[in-house]
């Protein structure tokens, strides 16, 4: 009994084992091979990777002459990789040295390059020599589809030698025990050469989509509706970006896909690149790269420890003083990180040591496995093709320096072209395309991607191939064998679904193909295909009770300016931030950082230590003061001290200019500016419902110190002041404790400076150029300064010109008051019937942290959008309530209809104009 062996890609080995066991059982006497896999058993040479072949290919080009103009990439992997695949064609196709192009320097100098290289021997040259056609062949079968040129060249030997084509898989159940002799009744003639033969599938159809993903949905319902085996079906990407679409389209109808190259998800490939990347070069940017692909749970952590401390901290004994830069939470932070640090710093210690060697190897190894606790079989299977790939050239690594070809090569260790498991329809390239399968669709037909024949490229390119005087074929010869191939594989199938988008996902128009017009010989038929919306908009509404147990629990309502601003943002952002208190993640600051409040320590810290005002202190004497507030931050960050002498005076700068400026408002107004707030308190039943709004007015937060403007002349030394409109609105004692409240900012925008202003020279006036004064240059700068950095309230009439710039922009205590009023009327109306929609104000957006909560959902607030968004509220409600009123067995449909009735179109827009985000 003699063997049979089938010559398939190891991609189909899987599919052809199980079809085979479906066709004849347990079977001992076939067996499943690759194309390399049987010539290596044939010839007899020593195994040799490409990874191998590439360190000799270098190290023989170490005597390339310096002229060369090659000599300076003779260690790139890239143009090593070249002239592998270049003298694998060399010896494949016996071509000798004198046949070679020398008509340039180029030629010459590539000339060098294969001279030497010519001497390291090929397994190709063992396919040569070795006389195929003489060995009995009778049990070796190939399986028909469409082979690349090289390998059509190999088995046009091996069908002289006796292999047969493999045509049909029916085939198989004719390999009966006495396999050499198969079944009479096989249509397989030998002698006939496959590709001049046609199978023509029975059906072919050519269809075009309107993109890509049309293209996908459509193969997935015709496979449902035409009630498809899924084992028998192939597809074709043209795109191997197309998978993923491919994926959740399959996904969505439950239709099991085996992708032939699925992308890793295994980090142990990047784990190791990382780490070799790292021991080639220890940057700092590598080591947060392996930081990140060794722990990614932990990372961030680790890598924000090291931004902020690169060469390690010692705060364990470090007691805290309130300071502008580091606030005591970041510290606690800060500590909590130095303590979480502590195991790893044996780990970043020895990592500091690696070298390229063994040692080194095995550590790596080992912490990958300890970061791997429960490899998975790809990360098995990755690492062990790492280990047996350094194991191959270990020889070749002597120093740092002979890592990069290793780490290159890593790439090619995936994707893998065995399968570990196929279920159901299979998808892969048109190089699969076999008699496995008995229907195939060819996705992405168009002129880019089909035929899509190989050319030479790189440094070989067709230009130098062409100029080869003999043995290498022609490019025409070349086409016309892997069109005829390709042809052959596309009339395998019975079935065959060839696929053409119209357009891809931008929209640009795709080109059918003229080879594919020509052979189908009719245009692609389009396909509709209508798209039901996966995309349904999040519903956002609070039920009415849910509402009040947030908002309004106990009939009372307890708010702050703070969160009645928060609402008027947007509704959505309100609800989880006050509603459900969800809490912003906190982030710890890689950069050095001083909050607005340094600018109330130093006004503060000024009469203490010289008893004048801070607009009395020379440069110095400020700079001092702010020097003082950066002493904690200097014991904490001890290798950043150029950066906080920067940051420094850059601080005495934004102070002196801010005093600059403040100064003619204090000294008309004869006031002072006291570091403090002016709180707002509304306290008042709202029918039925205990109203309590406080707030403050002036804000204090990391960008922003508040301030009170007070007259000691008047006897306001405090700062405190509290403004109650329940008082007697006549009486306006209450609100004037304080003449202003101010915030500040210290973290202002540039401001541009102009250089001359352009008469045109309408009417009488001349054309001409006029440049700006200074105090005119001065007057913008402080504009635009001031309505960045300062926000107003109450600011009173001062006759200079800072002090209107303010009071421009200002509201005054009342109207404070009056809008906390009228934000809170509108957020007790919209949030009793549970509104909490994404209808936000521009700009809201931008540094939300509830992003991933709306989704498609939010919506810029504009008249329209809010009209169309409470339409469709309000009609959501009338269905609730009428479901509602049904389980009742009741009537309040006709009621509430006729409500509405009694309401006239005006009154009806203005219900939903009342809402409160217009
Ligand atoms: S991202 Fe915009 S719409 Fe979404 S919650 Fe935040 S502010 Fe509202």
């Amino acid at each position: 009994m003699k063997p049979i062996t089938i010559l398939a890609p190891g991609t189909l080995h899987l599919p052809l084992y199980a079809k085979m066991y479906e066709m004849l059982g347990n079977t001992t006497n076939i067996r499943l091979l690759s194309l390399d896999s049987w010539l290596r058993e044939q010839v007899e040479f020593p195994i040799q990777n490409n990874l191998s072949l590439l360190y000799q290919y270098r190290k023989q080009l170490s005597s390339l002459s310096a002229a060369n103009s090659f000599f300076e990439s003779r260690e790139d992997y890239d143009f090593l990789r070249d002239c592998l695949d270049f003298m694998s064609k060399f010896f494949l196709y016996e071509l000798s040295i004198e046949d070679l192009p020398q008509n340039t320097k180029r030629d010459k100098d590539l000339l060098e390059v294969i001279s030497l290289l010519k001497d390291i021997p090929r397994i190709e040259q063992a396919y040569v020599s070795t006389d195929f056609e003489r060995l009995d062949l009778s049990g070796l079968w190939i399986l028909d589809k469409n082979y690349s040129i090289e390998e059509m060249k190999i088995l046009e030997r091996l069908k002289k030698g006796g292999a047969r084509v493999l045509k049909s898989i029916d085939e198989i159940s004719g390999f009966s025990m006495d396999a050499a002799n198969p079944s009479k009744d096989l249509k397989t003639n030998p002698d006939k050469d496959p590709l001049s033969e046609s199978l023509l599938p029975i059906n072919r159809y050519y269809w075009s989509t309107s993109n890509p993903r049309t293209q996908m949905e459509i193969i997935a319902d015709t496979i449902i509706t035409e009630n498809m085996s899924a084992e028998d079906i192939f597809i074709v990407l043209s795109r191997p970006e197309d998978a993923s679409v491919l994926s959740q389209v399959f996904e969505a109808r439950k239709i099991p896909l085996t992708l032939m190259s699925e992308p890793s998800i295994s980090p142990v490939l990047s784990q190791w690149k990382a780490a070799l990347l790292f021991v080639a070069d220890k940057s700092r940017e590598n080591l947060m790269n392996l930081l990140k692909e060794l722990y990614p749970q932990t990372s961030t952590q680790l890598r924000n420890y090291m931004d902020l401390f690169p060469e390690g901290s010692d705060l364990e004994h470090l007691e805290y003083t309130p300071n502008p830069l580091i606030s005591e939470f970041e510290f606690e932070n800060m500590r909590s990180m130095e303590l979480q640090m502590q195991p790893w710093l044996p780990i970043f210690e020895k990592m500091k040591t690696w070298k390229a060697n063994d040692a080194t190897m095995l550590d790596i190894g080992d912490l990958i496995q300890k970061a791997n606790p429960s490899p998975s079989e790809d990360d098995i299977r990755i690492f062990d093709g790492i280990s047996r790939l350094y194991g191959d050239v270990r020889s070749e690594i002597h120093s740092e320096l002979d890592l990069p070809l290793l780490i290159r090569h890593l790439d090619s260790l995936y994707p893998n072209s065995a399968l570990s498991e196929c279920t159901g329809v299979l998808a892969g390239s048109k190089k699969e395309i076999s008699p496995l399968h008995k229907t195939v669709f060819y996705t992405g037909a168009d002129a880019a991607h089909f035929p899509a024949f190989s050319m030479n490229g790189g440094i070989f390119d067709e230009a130098y191939m062409q100029k080869i005087k003999k043995g290498y074929p022609s490019l025409s010869d070349r086409l016309s064998l892997q069109r005829n191939a390709l042809f052959h594989s596309l009339e395998i199938p019975k079935e065959l679904y060839v696929m053409v988008p119209q357009a891809d996902y931008e929209g640009k128009s795709s080109d059918t193909s003229y080879e594919m017009f020509t052979w189908m010989n009719a245009h692609p038929k389009f396909q509709h295909w209508k798209d039901s919306s996966w995309y349904i908009k999040p519903d956002f509404s609070l039920s009415e009770e849910i509402s009040s147990q947030l908002f309004f629990p106990e009939k009372t309502f307890n708010a702050s300016l703070s969160s009645l601003n928060a609402y008027d943002m947007c509704p959505l952002k309100h609800m989880l931030q006050y509603g459900l208190k969800l809490k912003k993640p906190y982030v710890l600051e890689e950069r050095l950082e001083v909050k607005a409040e340094i600018l109330k320590d130093v006004i503060e810290s000024s009469n203490l230590w010289y008893q004048r005002p801070v607009w009395a202190l020379s440069k110095e004497e400020v700079r001092f003061l702010v020097s003082r507030q950066f002493e904690f931050a200097r014991k904490v960050f001890k290798d950043k001290t150029e950066a906080l002498e920067i940051l420094e005076l850059e601080y005495v700068q934004k102070i002196l200019e801010m005093v600059r400026i403040l100064r003619p408002i204090t000294k008309k107004l004869n006031a002072s500016l006291i570091p403090d707030q002016a709180k707002i308190k509304i306290s008042e039943n709202k029918d039925g419902m205990q109203m309590d709004i406080e707030g403050f007015v002036n804000r204090s937060s990391k960008n922003r110190t508040p301030f009170l403007l007070v007259n000691p002349e008047n006897g306001e030394t405090s700062g405190s002041c509290e403004i109650t409109p329940d008082s007697d609105q006549n009486d306006r004692s209450a609100f004037h404790e304080a003449m202003a409240a101010l915030d500040v900012s210290l973290s202002q925008k540039p401001v541009q400076n102009k250089a001359f202003s352009i008469s045109m020279g309408r009417g009488k006036k001349p054309v001409c150029a006029n440049e700006f004064t200074h105090e005119q240059l001065d007057q913008e700068f402080i504009t635009q300064f001031l309505k960045d950095a300062i926000k107003g309230q109450n600011m009173p009439e001062t006759d200079t010109f800072e002090g209107e710039v303010i009071r421009k922009k200002t509201p005054s205590y009342e109207k404070t008051v009056e809008q906390a009023r009228s934000a809170a009327d509108d957020f007790i109306k919209s949030l009793s019937h549970g509104c909490v929609l994404p209808l936000h104000k521009a700009n809201a957006c931008k540094f939300c942290a509830f992003k991933s909560i709306c989704r498609n959902g939010s919506q810029e607030r504009t008249q329209e959008s809010t009209r169309q968004a409470f339409a469709e509220y309000d009609r959501k409600n009338e269905l609730a309530a009428k479901k509602a009123a049904k389980a009742d067995h009741r009537h309040p449909v006709e009621a509430s209809d006729h409500e509405d009735q009694d309401l006239n179109e005006t009154e009806r827009v203005n219900r939903i104009d009342a809402s409160p985000v217009i």
